[in-house]
């Protein structure tokens, strides 16, 4: 028995499966078993397999991960790590796998956001992908990530030891349903975040990976996928300095109503981006302030 002989049995157990990329996924999963480069398995793969029972084990450990992933079960989930931003994050079940669409968030914030003195929060950070991304590569001064789920929670405490040890300015983890746990006079420079939006009546139709695999409270943006949103509109006001920026990912057909949605709150400097497939992927907006000034000058009058 050869590894080529394992890479062409796991491609065709992949395919029959109905596996988008069969000989790719049986590839990387050969890799992760054996625990070698692509180039030493290219080196290697015609030479027999060693007849002990290291071989053995690593054989069957392949042929459970095959079985698993024809199951649908995504490949991160399996391998246990998903890149990101050029950084490796670990990934469980607990989190959404990092997607190369969200990418184009992290991108927009490191051109727009210079300055490395800012305060920054994330909403619904998961994995952690989006808040450790900009603190490595931003070296913002403080970023703080939340998250409703104490387990996606435990996954990002993972990645933030993993790539931010040694690492200047300040990191915290805070379990919290959106804002609710953010002490009210706490104010950030910039807000992202990749909330849940798919409508609930969609998730059904989405790849069995996504739909029976992710956890549903990451992807589930109520009956019209715009719930969190509207809460990132309303109460993302209270927790920014006047000046101060949101960025978010969309889903490709929310740009024109998320955009209205902020506006209608009062938001300035909308802007869309569109991702590297050329569709909308991340609206950008600016609290000007103004309404909060004049809320709080209301109170001193009191
Ligand atoms: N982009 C993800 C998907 O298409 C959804 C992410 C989300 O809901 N935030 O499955």
């Amino acid at each position: 028995m050869t590894m080529q002989q394992l890479f062409f049995w796991g491609s065709a157990v992949l395919k029959e499966a109905g596996v988008p990329e069969p000989e790719l996924d049986a590839r990387y999963l050969l890799l992760h078993v054996w625990s070698i480069s692509f180039a030493s398995f290219l080196a290697s793969r015609n030479a027999p397999l060693p007849d002990n029972q290291e071989a053995a084990e690593k054989r069957k450990q392949y042929e459970t991960l095959i079985s698993k992933r024809a199951g649908r079960i995504p490949l991160q989930y399996l391998t246990g790590t998903q890149e990101f931003m050029g950084l490796e994050f670990l990934v469980n079940e607990h989190v959404l796998v990092p997607r190369q669409d969200t990418e184009t968030l992290v991108e927009l914030v490191l051109a727009e956001q210079k300055d490395r003195e800012k305060a920054l929060l994330d909403v619904c950070t998961g994995s952690g992908c989006i808040a450790i991304s900009l603190a490595f590569l931003g070296g913002y001064r403080a970023v703080t990530a939340l998250d409703i789920s104490a387990e996606a929670l435990r996954v990002a405490a993972q990645n933030a030891q993993k790539l931010l040890t040694g690492h200047g300015g300040t990191f915290s983890l805070l379990e919290s349903n959106m804002f609710e746990g953010i002490e009210k006079r706490e104010r950030f420079d910039i807000i992202v975040s990749n909330p849940p939006y798919i409508p609930t009546a969609v998730i059904g139709g989405l790849e069995p990976e996504v739909r029976d695999f992710e956890p549903r409270l990451a992807l589930d943006g109520r009956e019209d996928g715009l719930e969190f949103y509207r809460i990132l509109a309303e109460q993302g006001r209270e927790f920014l300095v006047p000046g101060g920026y949101i960025y978010m990912e969309i889903g490709c057909e929310q740009a024109e109503d998320v955009t209205t949605l902020f506006r209608g709150q009062g938001y300035e400097s909308l802007k869309t981006v569109k991702d590297m497939a050329g569709l909308d992927r991340v609206v950008r907006a600016v609290w000007p302030g103004q309404e909060m000034e004049k809320r709080e000058e209301g109170e001193n009058d009191v």
